[in-house]
């Protein structure tokens, strides 16, 4: 009995190795959706979008972008975490993943055990925007009509959890207050609502947002890295407006179901590399005052590292801001 039991295990384990060597061999030999977790347009889907053609190109098979909104980036990320770990399914998602175990206190995903990593993607730097025809032209008559104004005033964000809700959040502590704050489904439709006047600010990346600084089609008030970017060299940062310290810069990560075959995990770490070298990605990322990650960070260990320590940040501050979704 004991013998036969030890021979069907054995026979199991011989099918599921020549399985994976079959899956190993003949991956990918259909396309692969890559989730974004906000809508079209917006900053996180932009930098899908520039990476998925080259990464395509690369493994032999299109590369398709599929847009999963909703909650701040976390209904994507429990549809990825749910989905077949077959290498088909593939995620990006920005730091997001990593306040997400803070804000919501029902999450549906475990962040650090329901993926597999490939890496970390690019760094973004936000801007804090205001609609063309808002009162203020500057900061220092941003914070004054601000103060003064608290309850007119509506800023936009992608959702608990966004980097513009997080961006947003630090401003509001920033300026003492709170303002009302109106959450769509990523900030390309907000960008849309703010460029048509219903909506007063928004903090985004440049991803999205350089090119409609210099078409002067947003205000601008600054940007939130300690040194002004290239792109934008005449827009001051808000640490030398008085935000002492005020930076964000929104890491990118790319993840798979757990249990992806580490043969696939590796074909598309490859690809995203290949992907993150490709000029005509390097040189629009250049010219949206972004970085690619450093390549010893674009590896499964180096995101893992990163989302752990991450994690162990924004926990404490995001505790302590006492902000959360049930
Ligand atoms: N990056 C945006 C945010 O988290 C969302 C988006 O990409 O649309 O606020």
């Amino acid at each position: 009995m004991m013998k036969q039991q030890l021979k069907s295990v054995l026979v199991g384990c011989l099918v599921a190795s020549s399985l994976g060597l079959a899956h190993a061999q003949t991956y990918p030999d259909r396309p692969i959706s890559l989730v974004v977790p906000f809508a079209a347009g917006g900053p996180t889907d932009v930098v899908a979008r520039m990476i998925a053609i080259p990464m395509g190109k690369s493994l032999g098979q299109t590369v398709l972008v599929e847009n999963t909104v909703g909650a701040g980036g976390t209904i994507a990320a429990q549809r990825v975490a749910r989905a077949a770990p077959n290498g088909y399914t593939i995620f990006i998602h920005h730091m997001g993943m990593a306040t997400a175990p803070a804000l919501y206190k029902n999450l549906n995903f475990d962040p650090l055990k329901d993926f597999e990593y490939i890496g970390q993607v690019v760094d973004v730097p936000m801007t804090l925007l205001a609609r063309k025809d808002f009162p203020a032209n500057n900061f220092k008559e941003l914070q004054a009509y601000v103060k003064a104004n608290k309850d007119k005033v509506s800023m936009a964000n992608a959702g608990l959890g966004a980097v513009s809700h997080l961006c947003g959040l630090l401003f509001m502590t920033a300026m003492d207050t709170t303002l009302n704050t109106i959450p769509y489904k990523g900030t390309g439709p907000a960008m849309n609502d703010l460029l048509g006047g219903q909506v007063d600010l928004l903090c985004d990346q440049t991803t999205q947002t350089v090119p409609l600084i210099k078409d002067a089609r947003v205000k601008v008030f600054g940007v939130t890295t300690l040194k002004r970017l290239d792109a934008l060299p005449n827009v001051p940062t808000l640490n030398e407006q008085g935000l002492k310290g005020f930076e964000v810069k929104v890491w990118h990560g790319m993840y798979a179901p757990k249990g992806t075959p580490a043969a696939a995990i590796e074909k598309i770490n490859a690809a995203l590399r290949v992907a993150l070298v490709d000029p005509m990605v390097t040189q629009r990322l250049k010219d949206l005052s972004s970085d690619v990650a450093p390549m010893d960070k674009v590896t499964p260990a180096g995101l893992k590292t990163h989302l752990e320590a991450e994690i162990l940040k924004w926990g404490p501050v995001i505790r302590k801001a006492g902000i959360y979704a049930d």
